[in-house]
């Protein structure tokens, strides 16, 4: 017998039509995550199989247990020989490790042509496994050991130990779309669920500096690169913001500061998207949450994109975006306390309710359209891997 990791995907095998397409993806996420430490990665339409050598199996379902389209890891062991004689010796040599009162066998045969059905592998093995080990029970309905046997075309998989993993689609399955990512706690979490729906993410960061500084912006970058993990690399689009934010600053009414810039900030990224064939903007924006995001507002801020903007936090409290930001991973680093773009120059009173014709006649003001092209000019890109080890976040991680 040899162990072996084995992959089952769940709601995948719903996609009739481009199933293969899916499972590519998902193997070629899965070989380029996990590197050397496999030595081999293969599939058919019902499972997909890990190879590799006994002390890289640990970090191996750890890093499995981050990558989407994955329903179920299992950790078991194959074998060629499929005599009846062998998968008795098997199942025992396998069972008198463990330390149990009840089980179950559960057999599944998708080899038809082999010549013993499912239900009289599953008794045979059973009253196999009652004469050689005293003391144990058969429970179908609750066993401690739910032992399986899978009867496949050229082996037999034998396993009884199922780690849950994450679901959702295989990144890349659904195209590019372009994160707004800040420092806070929203956008890493928004980004987080729109991979899940197999969406491969690029990331913009806005910064102005001298009102925002290198950490602030390395707080981002530590942030990708925990979403990185997820989704194997992340390009970050680092948009200097100082210009148009002084100049709103500058020529318009403070409750309107806000709702401005984020306007601003949303032509920026529709661009970037539309160069970098994302399409859809996906940000960390919750119904209700700040002046800026509620209904009214949004209404007036969306206005100026016609891509779709995809918020998938919008209707989760605060609560709720917390705790799964704890589960992911980016909690921590999301409350480090560095200063944010949107936060450096707010008003008292933002305006909660905006009109849009004031919108329109606040940003005659500005040669906006110039400095926005500037800003696109220069940005810088950064791309994070989940592979090498990045020094320069260490400090903040
Ligand atoms: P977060 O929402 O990430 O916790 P926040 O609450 O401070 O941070 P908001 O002011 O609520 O941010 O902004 C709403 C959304 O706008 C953010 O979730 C993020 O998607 C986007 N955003 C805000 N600031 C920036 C920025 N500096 N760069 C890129 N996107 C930003
Ligand atoms: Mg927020």
């Amino acid at each position: 017998m040899q162990k072996i990791i084995i992959i089952k995907y769940g709601e995948l095998t719903t996609k009739k039509d481009n199933l293969n397409f899916f499972l590519k993806t998902l193997a070629q996420n899965i070989t380029k995550t996990l590197g050397t430490l496999a030595t081999n990665v293969y599939f058919d339409t019902g499972r997909m199989f890990v190879e590799a050598k006994e002390e890289n199996i640990s970090p191996i379902i750890e890093k499995l247990s981050k990558i989407f389209g994955i329903h179920e890891i299992i950790l078991g062991y194959k074998d060629a020989d499929m005599e009846m004689s062998q998968i008795k010796a098997n199942s025992l040599a396998l069972l008198q490790e463990l330390t149990f009162t009840t089980f179950r066998i559960t057999t599944k045969r998708s080899n038809k042509k082999y010549p013993i059905n499912s239900m009289e592998i599953s008794r045979e093995i059973g009253a196999h496994i009652l004469k050689n080990i005293p003391g144990l029970k058969v429970d179908v309905h609750e066993p401690e050991i739910n032992f399986n046997i899978e009867i496949r075309y050229n082996e037999i998989l034998y396993y009884y130990e199922t780690i849950p993993a994450l679901g959702g689609y295989p990144v890349g399955t659904l195209g590019k779309g372009l994160l707004m990512l800040s420092g806070g706690i929203d956008s890493p979490v928004a980004g987080f669920l729109a991979i899940k729906r197999g969406i491969k993410l690029e990331a913009i960061y806005f910064e102005s500096p001298p009102h925002t500084s290198e950490a602030a912006k390395n707080k981002v970058l530590a942030l990708a690169k925990i979403l990185a993990a997820y989704n194997a690399e992340i390009k970050v689009h680092v948009i200097n913001f100082t210009q148009i934010q002084e100049g709103i600053l500058k020529n318009m009414p403070r409750d309107y500061l806000i709702t401005i810039m984020r306007r601003m900030m949303y032509r920026i990224s529709a661009i970037i998207a539309h160069k970098n064939k994302c399409h859809i903007i996906v940000n960390g924006e919750s119904i209700g949450q700040v002046a800026s995001q509620t209904l009214t507002s949004m209404k007036c801020i969306n206005e100026v994109v016609k891509i779709p903007v995809i918020r998938p936090v919008a209707c989760f409290d605060k609560l709720e975006i917390i705790a799964l930001a704890q589960k992911i991973g980016t909690y921590e680093t999301s409350i480090l306390p560095y200063e944010d773009c949107c936060t450096i120059f707010v008003p008292k009173h933002p305006v909660i309710n905006p009109s849009l014709e004031k919108c329109y006649l606040y940003e005659q003001s500005v040669d906006y359209e110039k400095m926005i092209y500037e800003a696109i000019k220069n940005e810088e890109i950064i791309q994070i891997k989940n592979t090498e080890d990045m020094e320069k976040f260490k400090g903040i991680l």
